[in-house]
């Protein structure tokens, strides 16, 4: 499994792009902590910052305030295969014949090794093991015979998988977004004082955080080409189906992005409800596993009646366990991110809410702490149906061996976490709440049937294989 991560790509007039975009990737580091790295590019010069770490820790105000250019692209990077490395820290920026590219990129191919193979028998040298690398010589190969429109066309015709793409080609910026529209990606437009532009981003967030204006998701198949002020739209290919990520509406995204017309708090709040309908429970109070959860715990209480109460208070300064590359690591971020607040929850009877169960370790550890704590009974309710097959589309998760719902009943997961009583939304109560048709949907680590070929998994016969969609122009 590769990257989950953030990316963002400016384009302004009359103001310079690599502070705006550090702001933006501020906002999106919840989608990548491992490294972070911006490009932007000045009169044919394409100038990079990459390090290892959170936002703060790799960029220096005077650099940012001192690189020239009002075009650029930044990323946040989360990985496991691929390597937690400087060398796989994105942009990537290549040199050729027509100047330089710059590519970020948030997804996973599914056919990456497939054109690494082609493209290494053909002389290509690899520098590092992402498929970023590999969506940027299938792209330089095409434009040198190409302008940029249908060398994206030709290129995507290439790809099988999830990508959100921003790019640089010289002073232009690009945007991609896959037919089916896995991974988030969203258009915003930026006035102020020094100058206006436009934003496109993971999350609409990242346009929040300099008060912009959203325009609007990205359509899957699309290509936006921006020049400066000049925005062009070219929907190169268009589907029948989508398949956006349920998961970036159950834990990844933050509550307060809009994500394919979608406020992502609105559906927690929605997956809470219906997992009260769902499953009731007599207990005393709800308490979310924060932070995911706090948004479906709201909603639980809300349609149950019973108390939200905070029992667990989350160290905010510790990364997100999910996405923390080992299980070491893991274990220990556990013990240091959630405390107990005992005087809550001495001898009540505790439901907890919670976004998913991956391993079951984490789940149990904090089921252990609340009881210990003084519960005198804890239920626990996920915001998800049971995780049952991996991803392959660009969000990391263990193996099919690992994944505790892949191996076991709910009845004895209940008793592998030492919980009371446990309880998952439903399919059903999930695609309600998002709001969106399951056809639309990617549902893929939850059925096990996806939404591209995957080899030996199922894959759902109403989406058509890429090189079937239709050409729009
Ligand atoms: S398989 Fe699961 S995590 Fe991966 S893209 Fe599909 S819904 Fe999202």
């Amino acid at each position: 499994m590769n990257e989950a991560c953030g990316v963002v790509g400016a384009s302004f007039t009359g103001q310079k792009a690599a502070l705006p975009i550090y702001y933006s990737l501020y906002a999106l580091q919840h989608r990548g902590q491992e490294s972070a790295g911006i490009s932007v590019a000045h009169e044919g010069n394409t100038r990079s910052i990459k390090g290892m770490g959170i936002v703060p820790w790799v960029f220096k105000k005077t650099d940012l305030l001192s690189i020239p250019g009002s075009v650029g692209i930044g990323h946040v990077r989360y990985s496991t295969s691929g390597g937690s490395e400087l060398e796989n820290a994105q942009p990537l920026t290549i040199n050729f014949r027509g100047g330089t590219i710059a590519i970020a990129h948030n997804g996973n191919l599914v056919n990456s090794e497939e054109l690494r193979l082609e493209l290494t028998r053909m002389g290509q040298i690899f520098l590092s093991d992402s498929d970023t690398e590999v969506i940027a010589h299938l792209l330089v190969k095409d434009l040198m015979r190409n302008n940029i429109v249908e060398a994206v066309r030709r290129l995507m015709r290439r790809l099988v998988g999830s990508y959100s793409f921003v790019m640089l080609l010289n002073d232009i910026l690009i945007a991609v977004r896959d037919p089916l529209g896995f991974k988030p990606l969203c258009l915003g437009r930026v006035e102020s004082e020094g100058g206006s532009g436009y934003i496109v981003a993971s999350e609409s967030v990242a346009i929040d955080v300099h008060d912009g204006e959203f325009i609007r998701d990205v359509c899957p198949g699309e290509a936006l080409v921006i020049t400066g002020n000049r925005i062009e739209s070219h929907q190169i290919y268009q589907q029948k189906n989508t398949a956006h990520c349920v998961f970036e509406y159950i834990y990844f995204a933050r509550p307060d992005s809009i994500i394919d017309g979608k406020l992502v708090y609105d559906v927690r709040l929605k997956i809470g409800e219906r997992l009260a309908s769902e499953h009731p429970v007599d207990a005393d109070m709800i308490s979310p596993v924060p932070d995911s959860g706090i948004t479906s715990a709201i909603g639980y209480s809300k349609k149950s009646g019973i108390e939200y109460i905070e029992a667990l208070m989350k160290n905010r300064y510790v990364g997100r366990t999910f996405i923390m590359p080992s299980d070491v690591v893991r274990k220990k971020a556990v013990q240091l991110k959630l405390n107990v607040i005992k005087p809550n929850i001495a001898d009540r009877r505790v439901v907890l809410i919670d976004d998913s169960i991956v391993r079951g370790n984490t789940s149990r550890r904090i089921v252990d702490k609340v009881r210990r704590a003084g519960a005198s009974e804890v239920h626990v309710r996920i915001g998800s149906p049971p995780i049952k097959t991996p991803c392959y589309l660009g969000i990391d998760m263990p193996t099919r061996e690992e994944l505790i719902a892949s191996q076991k009943s709910v009845s004895e997961i209940e008793t592998a976490i030492h919980a009371e009583t446990l309880g998952y939304l439903s399919i059903d109560g999930l695609v309600e709440a998002i709001g969106i048709p399951a056809s639309d949907l990617c549902l893929g680590c939850l059925t096990g049937v996806y939404p591209v070929e995957i080899p030996g998994e199922q894959c759902v016969q109403r989406q058509f294989r890429l090189e079937e969609f239709d050409l729009v122009d």
